[in-house]
């Protein structure tokens, strides 16, 4: 990664590579608005790049991976693999074999939870969490409990959506087996300290899971720096397809976990006695993979490090500081979570409309945020809200697109007054 000072973008061009942007939404009668997408916490737009690399793969390479010996195979297996390389090498990690393609952060963590977690976890055992989660960083665990008798723990969090490091500290013991954060928040953009808090579970010897759902695309990712044990990510958030992500794991780690799906690709031998498992990353990806899709996944990689993360990071955050100034100083505006750390979104609710209507009149003006409780039921508990309105800033987002959220804020108050 680029240490030097972040570039500017050249968001037009940027934009440009984004055909998708460049509409009109609500367009009967021609008294469309032009989008202003903000709702890239749920799911980014796709570049050219990545959406050719996928019809290309379909009109030219389309084959099964792995065991086919004719030329469409080999292509397809390699370009399969060259993707695994390049996740490998967007977050750092020392093998592509630590590499695991599955459908997204998901089902990244319900592997883990499967996997790692029944072989691993017992009865008295605990699981720490935090007050910030995502459901898929939640149920998983909560499963797993139920199945084996552990304990899940729920580090809290303050007023401002920030983790308690003291109470944090306070609850890791020998009993913690896992530590299972998200690195940034999806419903309020807190970034968590998962270095501190990684280091922190080690020295109790638990393991620290990392949920990278939302930072993969937003923040400098280098899982051996951080000393994670597990990443997750999803690439339909960083510019790629849906369907496809990665789970990251330390290869000793990995080597010790049996199998979470049985199927084709994950055998090295089958007999109706006895069946022998793949080595890493095979055992754990049961099945016809999403082929097209890591094709893309890296592609989209491939975009993220052309652009640079650290540049798109400082863009995001010059529109989060301007759209966080902004919402200060307008009327009836609350903003959930202001974490002195954060990334890229905003969450709100306004005095006298409910998020959802919010959603729908925003939208007519061609504003599309999210309005619920963003998977995230317990931060909605705490802040005592049912739903929050929530932007959330890609790269090639710009300071109108903020301005446009503003008026279209400002004509929902004036219905509702
Ligand atoms: N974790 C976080 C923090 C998220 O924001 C999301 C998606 O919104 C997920 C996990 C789940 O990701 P996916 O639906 O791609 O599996």
């Amino acid at each position: 990664m680029n240490e030097s000072r972040p570039a500017m973008l050249d968001v037009q061009a940027i934009r440009a590579e984004f055909p998708v942007l460049a509409q009109r939404v609500h367009d009967a009668g021609g008294q469309g608005r032009p989008l202003a997408y903000l709702d890239n916490a749920a799911t980014t737009q796709k570049p050219l790049a990545v959406v050719d690399a996928v019809r290309d793969f379909y009109l030219r390479d389309n084959a099964n991976v792995h065991r086919g010996v004719h030329a469409l195979s080999e292509r397809a297996t390699a370009a399969y693999e060259g993707a695994r390389e390049k996740v490998r090498a967007f977050i750092g990690a020392e093998s592509a074999r630590e590499i695991i393609f599955v459908r997204g952060t998901t089902e990244a963590i319900n592997l883990v939870a499967a996997a790692w977690g029944r072989a691993n976890v017992r009865e008295g055992d605990e699981i720490l969490i935090t007050g910030l989660e995502h459901h898929s960083n939640i149920v998983p665990w909560q499963m797993l409990r139920d199945a084996v008798g552990a304990k899940l723990v729920v580090a809290p969090i303050n007023r401002r959506g920030e983790v308690d490091m003291e109470a944090f500290e306070r609850l890791l013991s020998p009993r913690t087996k896992l530590v299972a954060i998200s690195h940034l928040s999806n419903a309020l953009g807190t970034i968590n300290p998962v270095e501190r808090m990684i280091s922190l579970a080690h020295e109790v010897g638990a393991l620290a899971l990392v949920d990278g759902a939302q930072a993969a695309a937003h923040l400098d990712v280098d899982v051996r720096r951080l000393d994670a044990d597990f990443y997750a990510m999803s690439a339909h958030k960083m510019y790629g397809p849906t369907g496809i992500g990665a789970l990251y794991g330390k290869r000793e780690i990995l080597e010790t976990m049996p199998p979470w799906q049985g199927g084709g690709d994950m055998i090295s031998m089958v007999t109706f006695d006895e069946t022998r498992y793949n080595e890493l990353p095979y055992r754990f990806e049961a099945g016809t993979p999403h082929i097209a899709g890591a094709i893309g996944f890296g592609h989209a990689l491939d975009w993220l490090e052309r652009v640079g993360v650290a540049n798109i990071a400082a863009h995001e955050t010059r529109l989060l500081d301007y759209a966080t100034e902004r919402a200060r100083a307008f009327p009836g505006l609350t903003i959930i979570g202001e974490a002195a750390h954060k990334a890229s979104i905003l969450s709100f609710t306004l005095e006298g409309v409910h998020p959802h209507d919010l959603g729908t009149i925003l939208d007519r003006e061609g504003v599309a945020i999210r309005a619920g409780h963003h998977c995230a039921m317990p931060v909605m508990d705490f802040f005592g809200v049912p739903a929050t309105a929530r932007a959330s800033f890609a790269a090639y987002n710009t300071r109108e697109e903020v301005d446009a959220l503003f008026a279209a804020l400002e004509k929902a108050r004036e219905l509702f007054a």
